[in-house]
């Protein structure tokens, strides 16, 4: 899978320390196969490719990541951009009723999208209306009424006298019965061939024409691999849209789809369906989909908290101070509020190997235990916070009565500042962060 081979491709960075033009141009070469692979069209690969290489060049060398990390890094930033970065939601007409129009090939899964998306409109406080405007195949105005009455979602379909035949005025008849009725939300669901037609496009143009619709929906079957490119093309100069689903990412073992669409039509993804039940649709965000692609994610959560927490040149000052021995108890409460920082302590070290064994001391790491670390540390003397070597037992005793704390948190402060440090001592001499599971080292 693209997921694997992806993995393997980080794998040939192990135990790198500095990234060679060579290193970057191997990874790179792995990941353009996997993307290719990947059904993936040639000209997003070639531009995605090329932006991974400028950036892993031009990378300067992390403190708080290993050049594995870093590349992962890169290739997931790339991957988000090119799956449109921000999430796009849809846009409401200010003056209702919103006219939602869904386009695409048969079988794509527009009908049962309208569906999907009447039944979360409606939890969403709307109050939405179907329109059934496929009349090309007989049984397509009751598989919307069906899929309607699941949702529990108005079904506006054509009846005898009110346009039977013509889609276009079905179309049009239902957004003024949505204005009667006070319905603020009109889906459109349209017929499909199931090949490019120009009949079809016609069809879809003139409803677009006919309803001029605030977001028209093109919706495609993520599992047509390369095919994509050239229907979603054909879709954006026949009809138009605004913005792209993608549906059956369940059985998408490739992905190519969705890395294509967006980047050769410029039109944002916004939803995704995975499964034939109403409940199987979501709105489509680009970093999740990025890490669904990279099947890393908590390497990446990592990635992402270490480079929140780890400040690169407060890394580098301490890593000095430790080398050089001068790493103080005011050191210390930096890193700790550092660490409280990056959220779940437990979850956190589970992730780093060789660090398994702080675990339980650190358990239930949080905001209030950074409080008392800091009201002991602030009842400490300047010589105190430079040497705690010299904290004796009297010493001790003052500080807990000080800080309003026992005599063995202070023990206990004093404990764990003497394995940081030589927790420290350890990260300085590997150079950053500990490795990576899979990452080598
Ligand atoms: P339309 O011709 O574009 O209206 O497509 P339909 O909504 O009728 O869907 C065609 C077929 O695909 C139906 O059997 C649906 O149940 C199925 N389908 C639709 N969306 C999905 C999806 O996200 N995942 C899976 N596995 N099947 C889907
Ligand atoms: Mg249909």
């Amino acid at each position: 899978s693209l997921q694997d081979r992806l993995q393997s491709a980080f794998k040939t960075l192990r135990g790198k320390g500095k990234l060679s033009d060579a290193d970057i141009d191997q990874v790179a070469r792995e990941i353009r196969v996997a993307l290719l692979d990947a059904d993936v069209a040639v000209p997003v690969v070639r531009e995605f490719i090329a932006n991974v290489k400028e950036r892993a060049r031009g990378a300067e060398v992390s403190q708080a990541l290993n050049p594995a990390q870093q590349v992962i890094k890169i290739v997931n930033d790339e991957l988000v951009g090119i799956l449109g970065g921000e999430t796009r939601r849809i846009r409401f007409a200010k003056n209702p009723p919103t006219v939602i129009m869904l386009a695409g090939l048969q079988g794509a899964g527009k009908t049962t999208l309208a569906g999907k998306l009447g039944k979360w409109l409606k939890e969403q406080g709307n109050s939405p209306m179907l329109v059934a405007a496929d009349l090309q195949r007989p049984n397509a105005v009751n598989q919307l009424q069906v899929v309607g009455e699941q949702a529990g979602v108005t079904v506006y379909a054509p009846q005898p006298g009110n346009g039977v035949g013509d889609p276009v005025q079905v179309a049009r008849d239902a957004i003024t019965e949505a204005k009667r009725t006070l319905h603020d939300v009109v889906v459109v669901d349209t017929a499909g061939r199931l090949g490019i037609d120009a009949e079809l496009m016609q069809q879809a143009a003139d409803i677009r024409a006919a309803v001029n619709p605030d977001e028209v929906l093109f919706v495609i079957d993520a599992m047509i691999g390369q095919d994509a490119v050239g229907t979603a093309q054909a879709f954006l100069e026949g009809v138009d849209f605004t913005g792209v689903v993608l549906s059956k990412l369940d059985g998408d073992a490739r992905g190519g789809a969705a890395l294509s669409v967006r980047s050769v039509t410029g039109r944002p993804i916004m939803f995704a369906s995975t499964g034939e039940k109403l409940d199987d649709f979501d709105v489509f965000h680009p970093d999740r989909m990025a890490s669904r692609i990279l099947d890393m994610g908590d390497v990446l959560t990592l990635i992402e908290q270490a480079e929140k927490a780890f400040d690169a040149e407060e890394a580098a000052k301490a890593a000095e101070k430790v080398a050089g021995g001068t790493f103080t108890l005011s050191d210390f409460l930096q890193q700790m509020e550092a660490l409280a920082k990056m959220g779940s302590m437990t979850k956190l070290l589970g992730m780093m190997p060789g660090m398994g064994q702080f675990k339980d001391q650190l358990a239930n790491f949080d905001e209030r235990e950074v409080d008392k670390i800091k009201a002991i540390i602030r009842s400490m003397t300047p010589a105190e916070r430079e040497n705690p070597k010299i904290i004796d037992g009297s010493r001790r005793a003052r500080i807990a009565r000080g800080s309003g704390t026992q005599v063995s948190d202070v023990n206990q402060l004093v404990t764990r500042f003497f394995e940081a440090s030589k927790m420290m001592q350890k990260m300085a001499k590997g150079g950053g962060m500990p490795q990576m599971p899979g990452m080598g080292g």
